[in-house]
């Protein structure tokens, strides 16, 4: 059985590339790192309840599973190349494996990633995928080469994931929630439909209800194409590989969002033995994160929520224009929000340059 569910994910997997001199099937994988290049490795685990609500579908797994390792690559500055998949299942459910790998092979192709191993086991569904890359010697984007006087930036927006996360709370009681926000107008969390709302659900619902009628039925439209934009950001992260290798010398730090822009700079800061100031009014959130929640949570879910991806950066301020057009140059837009300070804490400023203080940093595995 096991080795059926593997050919199924080898077929779906089929993006073939000339580095790889022995892929699946033996008892490793043979590469070929090219010349001059340093290979770049890392690993995350996605667990069921943990990192993806149960009920998550599989192609959005599969498709996860690989963008938060991409994402990691990324923020080194290198080009992504292989993947390794060990998969934790409960039972050998060949359609679930077949949607997971298809979602898994959507994003593999989009970078011409090879899946070149993995494992297969039985137990509570998690997934651990290995991301391998290149980067040309000694250029790597680290966490520990931000400088006081340096600027703070971050690309795309930020908090829609953890937004996300808010309006499935209450569908997903065995979720832990991981920070206690409402929505707008609203003193609890919004409930949602039973049926739950991927994103072609909710679409197809808020068009028969704009039908219906009248401003009501129209901002209720909004509303949830916004949660549909929402939701597509905690299920399809975009890895910032283009940014990524935008990057390479031209900032001096860099570190992609999982668990929180406080959280992550703060280990670039401590990397670099460094503080940093962010300014609250400069934080860039999505139109769909502001037709959903109140300002303040807005800004809460930028500063304390995870899942976004995007790449929080480090440069000195003479090199902001040139970045900013590289990075237009790779899609991706790009914000300043602080700077860097002597000291070895993150505070976070109003317009006044008064210090707001933030509750929650960030989500930890194992809080003290
Ligand atoms: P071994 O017992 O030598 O570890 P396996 O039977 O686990 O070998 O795997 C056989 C081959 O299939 C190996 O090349 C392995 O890398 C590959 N493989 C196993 N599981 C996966 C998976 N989930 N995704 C991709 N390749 C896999
Ligand atoms: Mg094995």
């Amino acid at each position: 059985m096991e080795f059926d569910l593997i050919a199924r994910i080898r077929d779906r997997c089929a993006h073939q590339r000339s580095d790889v001199a022995l892929g699946i099937g033996d008892d490793a994988a043979l590469l070929d790192v090219p010349p001059g290049q340093q290979l770049v490795a890392c690993t995350d685990t996605l667990v069921a309840g943990v990192h993806f609500p149960s009920g998550t579908a599989p192609e959005d797994i599969g498709w996860k599973a690989l963008a938060v390792n991409l994402s990691d690559l990324a923020a080194m500055g290198a080009e992504p190349a292989w993947a390794l998949l060990a998969l934790t299942l409960p039972d050998a459910d060949a359609q679930f494996v077949e949607r997971f790998a298809d979602g898994f092979a959507t994003l593999a192709n989009q970078h011409a990633v090879a899946l070149i191993g993995g494992d297969i086991t039985q137990g509570p569904l998690s997934v651990t995928v290995t991301a391998l890359g290149f980067i040309p010697r000694d250029s790597a984007l680290t966490r520990g080469g931000a400088r006081v006087g340096d600027a703070v930036f971050v690309t795309g927006t930020l908090g829609d994931a953890a937004g996300a996360l808010c309006l499935l709370q209450d569908l997903q009681e065995s979720h832990p929630p991981r920070s206690p926000f409402v929505r707008k107008g609203e003193d609890k969390p919004h409930p949602l439909p039973a049926e739950g709302r991927s994103g072609a659900n909710a679409r197809a619902s808020a068009g028969r209800e704009a039908a219906g009628g009248g401003v009501a039925a129209f901002r209720q439209h909004v509303r949830e194409d916004a949660d549909a934009s929402l939701l597509a950001r905690l299920n399809r992260p975009e890895p910032r590989v283009a940014a990524g290798l935008a990057l390479r010398g031209g900032a001096s730090a860099c570190i992609d969002v999982s668990d929180g822009l406080l959280a992550d700079l703060g280990h670039v800061c401590a990397a670099s033995g460094v503080g940093a100031e962010i300014e609250a009014d400069a934080l860039p959130v999505s139109s769909q994160l502001a037709a959903s929640f109140d300002a303040q949570t807005c800004r809460d879910l930028a500063l304390s929520g995870g899942d976004d991806y995007e790449l929080c950066f480090i440069a000195p301020l003479a090199r902001e224009t040139e970045i900013v057009e590289k990075l237009a140059h790779a899609g991706c837009g790009v914000t300043r929000i602080g700077r860097i300070v002597s000291g070895s804490n993150v505070r976070v400023l109003d317009a006044n340059a008064n210090e707001i203080e933030i509750a929650r940093a960030g989500w930890e595995h194992f809080p003290r």
